[in-house]
């Protein structure tokens, strides 16, 4: 089956603009300009939303900074405040209540122990955040990271950078950088090169990580050029993050497929939102689109409880049926792993539905997703033996246990 993707052109936009606004579609197809077009203040939105007395009311108070592109405004429908796009990027009175939980960094990323630099966020032995810049085209209102997203301060100062890859090269466990932010795509081709061509000089990081919502926000942000110096820094993953199927346009299909087609794998991190995508429904048609274009859906979050984001979270037991009502239905290749951040920096935490019912020394029982009932026995008291060739691997496997302690 082939999906058909609908556009998001510049005639849309056009058409709802008064003359003196309307765009030309190279100046559309032009990430700088979406940028510097961002809607930022009530009369921006005001060009093409008829605001609801909730969305109007969150502008006149200080909240969670206001931005997005054009691009992306179009996604969303002009008339209907409950519009699944127009939830993520609309601010709405009710971020006003702090929240149940309102944590300011809900994934305790600014403890002392987590954050050895500035710029640095070093959380787990093998891997450590870049948070290269604090600004994203859009800012959704669900943003785990307001503690540090949205101030508009832009790509970090030389003295910052510096100290960051100074500490990347001091742990020698480090084998993948995560480029972060903020979003690192809102960087020019030029910074984007400085930071990947640092990092990709010491030894020991094998993997680049770019985390960015550009390819679903902006998408015309993935032009041949950058992908092309992406490539020279291989292996580079792009970590992408599309939650509802009404974000895959054609223009987000062509950037997605030209990262593949470049040989940057790209991988997709959803949210589950209330009133936006918690329905096994949407996931699936999210998720059976991005791995036809060949982009794997990798986790499912529960959001975060970030300040003022009561109303756009669900319960752990609504994205747990989810998860079972998609089990058996979709193909291993495309589900994505529901995962929940354990709040104050506790890691994350697997879900996987419960088929085991019992469990003895010899043997474990099953029912199935589909109700088939089954044992594994295990085998007569085996021996367990360690393979082989284990010293060709163990000083590799301890230098990585022991980089964060
Ligand atoms: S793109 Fe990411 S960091 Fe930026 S506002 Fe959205 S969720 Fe937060």
């Amino acid at each position: 089956m082939k999906f058909k993707f609908t556009s998001n052109s510049s005639d849309i936009f056009n058409a709802n603009q008064v003359p003196e606004k309307r765009v030309d579609q190279q100046s559309w197809n032009d990430w700088t300009w979406q940028l510097r077009q961002s809607y930022k203040k009530k009369s921006d939105f005001e060009q093409y939303f008829k605001l609801s007395d909730f969305e109007a009311l969150a502008f006149d108070e200080k909240i969670f900074n206001i931005r997005t592109t054009p691009y992306y405004a179009q996604l969303a429908d002009r008339f209907q405040p409950n519009d699944p796009i127009r939830k993520i990027l609309m601010p709405h009175s009710s971020e006003l209540n702090m929240g149940t939980q309102a944590q300011l960094d809900p994934l305790g990323e600014r403890k002392k122990k987590n954050n050895p630099t500035s710029r640095v966020i070093h959380r787990y032995s093998d891997r450590a955040l870049f948070l290269v810049t604090d600004i994203c085209s859009v800012y959704c209102r669900y943003c785990t990271r307001k503690h540090f997203t949205g101030h508009d301060l832009a790509f970090i100062k030389e003295e910052e950078f510096n100290a960051a890859i100074d500490y990347f090269k001091s742990k020698n466990g480090l084998r993948e950088i995560i480029l972060s932010g903020g979003d690192p795509l809102t960087l020019s081709d030029a910074l984007l090169e400085k930071v990947l061509k640092a990092l990709r000089e010491i030894d020991h990081i094998e993997i680049i990580r770019i985390g960015s919502r550009m390819p679903v926000v902006t998408p015309m942000r993935i032009t041949e050029s950058l992908v092309k110096m992406i490539k020279k820094y291989k292996p580079v993953y792009l970590m992408t993050h599309f939650n509802h199927p009404k974000e895959i346009t054609q223009e987000a299909a062509l950037a997605l497929e030209m990262c593949v087609d470049h040989g940057i794998p790209v991988m997709n991190q959803m949210v589950l939102l209330n009133g936006v995508n918690n329905h096994p429904a949407i996931v699936q048609a999210l998720s059976r689109r991005l791995l036809y274009l060949r982009v794997k859906p990798y986790y499912m979050f529960q959001c975060d409880p970030s300040q003022g984001t009561d109303h756009l979270r669900t319960t752990i037991e609504d994205s747990l049926n989810i998860q079972k009502e998609l089990w058996g239905h979709l193909s291993g290749l495309a589900m994505p792993q529901l995962s929940l951040d354990i709040p104050d920096g506790g890691g994350k935490a697997y879900y996987v539905p419960q088929f085991e019912t019992q469990a003895t020394q010899e043997k474990r029982t099953f029912e199935g997703w589909d109700g088939v009932k089954a044992e594994y026995i295990n085998p007569p008291s085996q021996k367990i033996t360690m393979p082989a060739d284990i010293d060709q691997y163990i000083s590799e496997w301890n230098e990585i246990k022991n980089n964060k302690l």
